[in-house]
């Protein structure tokens, strides 16, 4: 499997050699070169553990490791110790655990992992992929990233005490909850560097920003990313849609709905390449917040991403993009795989400009992609969790809840609606406090962890303090 650029102007690549990396040189983003075909193999999958059917689909996109050694690493990936925290413990071992909360409506629960939220599933195996990849080449990664909460967390938890890795997670000074704060800066991990930045994120993502666009800084210092754009991650939630399918369902003649509460599009992404695999998807449902560029589009067949200025603060805070980073994956298949295309569009976008497909066939294929869309306010998403709390005693998280309004709006009889469940209440105790008067209820092990130690280095919001810190550690 060869994996090519949406921009047509790269060479196709194998899968190690672009895990590591982050967009293609010429500005694309990496997909495979095709979809494999899996329609008939459903029914042999249906009885799989979670990391065997992840080795089962990754082994179709994976061609350049050892299928013994590939095996291995998401059986150490996909474990019930890693993703212990289900609503009901006696379920973890599926990884995925489905609740019900109506007949034919369910959530799968994809953040029972060490940071409570569903990037845990793809962050967790980018960890063990990178530590594997680096150790055979015998090379080192510093990743630098910067972040408002729950991306960096995760990154943090899959490379803590990995070979050959270091990460340096700027956030922003004061502005994260206790809670955030406590799960990043406990860590005491050797290779885990924690940078506080006095400013805001948007301060702590340019300085990352400046450190990329320095080439001999990032090449000595073997300066990486972890974004949300890494196509190993669009391939690990692949697999959670299969599993929750086949929870979902009893037969393979059955089709589902799912709804994904969204932001970048990877999420959502993944359900679309599992759609275009031969799982039998009616529907994908996307979710948004008052950040409504996603739903904008698949309603209009506008998109017209947002400047940073314009993006509302909210209390589903990891769905607040104004661009969705990976939306050209998604236009790239739409436009049938037409790089030329693609680049004449994302001229517009990176102009800061828009496009607009309607009158084009490019429109009209967009109806046989089965997209539907919707969007969710503060007083929905206090309505949604009052609603499934007092209805069956299920706290649900605020990106959580948009997804369980939008759903809601698009069922259809007789296919089952699959909600993914990103995060848990505990994360944003504040808007379930507003909600419902009480606080979540914080797994055991969690608690009292701001109390615990902490690791970080508070600087100013300058370029120079920053690279002194990796230069130190490097
Ligand atoms: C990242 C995140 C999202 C959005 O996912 P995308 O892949 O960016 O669309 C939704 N909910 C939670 C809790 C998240 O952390």
């Amino acid at each position: 499997m060869k994996y090519i650029s949406t921009r047509g102007q790269s060479p196709a690549q194998s899968f190690s050699y672009i895990l590591l990396g982050g967009l293609a040189p010429d500005g694309g983003l990496y997909l495979p070169e095709s979809y494999p075909q899996v329609a008939d193999r459903l029914a042999a999958w249906r009885k799989l553990s979670y990391a065997e059917l992840a080795f089962e689909i990754l082994s179709l996109y994976v061609d350049d490791i050892p299928a013994a050694d590939l095996k291995a690493i998401c059986d150490k990936t996909y474990t019930a110790q890693t993703y212990r925290w289900s609503r009901d413990a006696a379920k973890a071992r599926d990884i995925v655990p489905l609740t019900s909360l109506a007949p034919d409506f369910h959530l799968l629960e994809l953040s029972n992992g060490p940071t409570l939220a569903f990037k845990d599933m793809a962050m967790q195996l980018l960890g063990n992929l990178f530590e594997y990849v680096l150790d055979k080449r015998g090379e080192t990664i510093n990743i630098l990233g910067a972040t408002s909460g729950d991306t960096g967390s995760a990154a943090e938890y899959a490379m803590r005490g990995k070979h050959n890795v270091k990460v340096f997670m700027l956030s922003p000074d004061g502005k994260m909850s206790a809670f955030q704060r406590a799960q990043m800066y406990s860590l005491q991990d050797a290779n885990i560097f924690n940078i506080a930045v006095r400013g805001m994120f948007d301060d702590a993502q340019d300085i990352v920003k400046a450190v990329s666009n320095d080439a001999a800084f990032k090449a000595k210092y073997k300066i990486g990313a972890v974004n949300s754009i890494n196509w190993a991650r669009v391939m690990a939630q692949v697999v959670y849609y299969f599993k929750g399918y086949f929870e979902a369902t009893q037969s393979d003649g059955e089709q589902v709905a799912f709804c994904v509460p969204s932001g970048n599009f990877g999420n959502i992404c993944a359900g679309h390449i599992a759609r275009m695999m031969g799982l039998p998807i009616a529907r994908l449902v996307l979710a948004t917040n008052e950040n409504n560029v996603l739903d904008e589009f698949f309603r209009t067949g506008v998109y017209r991403p947002r400047a940073t200025a314009e993006t509302y603060v909210t209390s589903s805070p990891s769905m607040d993009i104004s661009k969705a980073s990976n939306f050209e994956r998604f236009v790239f298949d739409l436009v049938g795989r037409d790089a030329a295309v693609v680049r004449e569009l994302w001229k517009q976008v990176d102009s800061g400009g828009a496009f607009d497909l309607r009158g084009s066939k490019h429109f009209d294929a967009l109806a046989g992609y089965r997209f539907v869309s919707g969007r969710s306010s503060h007083a929905d998403r206090l309505a949604t969790i009052r609603d499934v709390w007092a209805t069956h005693q299920l706290m649900i998280d605020t990106h959580t809840a948009d997804g369980v309004k939008v759903a809601r709006e698009h069922r259809e009889a007789g296919v089952p609606m699959i909600v993914l469940e990103t995060a848990q209440a505990v994360k944003f105790s504040e808007t379930i406090q507003e909600a419902l008067g009480r606080d979540p209820v914080r797994p055991k092990e969690l608690e009292g962890i701001e109390k615990l130690p902490q690791k970080v280095e508070v600087v100013d919001a300058v370029l120079e303090q920053v690279k002194d810190i990796v230069v130190r550690h490097c």
